[in-house]
């Protein structure tokens, strides 16, 4: 990431153009070419996380019902009223099974 050198606002890098400051406009002369490569390298990595949502869930040593594979994603759900205990749900990373434990 480049700051502006007037204003320390962040430089807004657009395909070939020169950097230019979001907030007062300031164009920085010529190309940052450090910002070239780890511009390419930023979008890569998000791409891969979009592809598959599971990945924000974590993994837990839980034996799957299914195919006895033993890492399943985990999460939990709040049902109904908050008097009740959550949800948990499972979902195998093998064969995505999806089961849900009640408590
Ligand atoms: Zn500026
Ligand atoms: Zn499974």
């Amino acid at each position: 990431m480049e700051f502006c050198p007037k204003c320390g606002g962040m430089l807004m890098i657009e395909g070939d153009k020169a950097p230019t400051c979001a907030k007062c406009g300031y164009r920085h002369k010529g190309k940052l070419k450090l910002q070239a490569s780890e511009k390419i390298a930023v979008p890569e990595r998000i791409a891969v996380v979009d592809e598959s949502k599971l990945t924000t869930y974590p993994i837990v040593e839980i034996k799957c019902p299914d195919c006895k594979h033993k890492e399943a994603y985990f999460w939990t759900m709040q049902t109904r009223s908050s008097d009740e205990s959550e949800t948990k749900f499972y979902k195998c990373t093998k064969c995505e099974h999806t089961w849900r434990i009640y408590r």
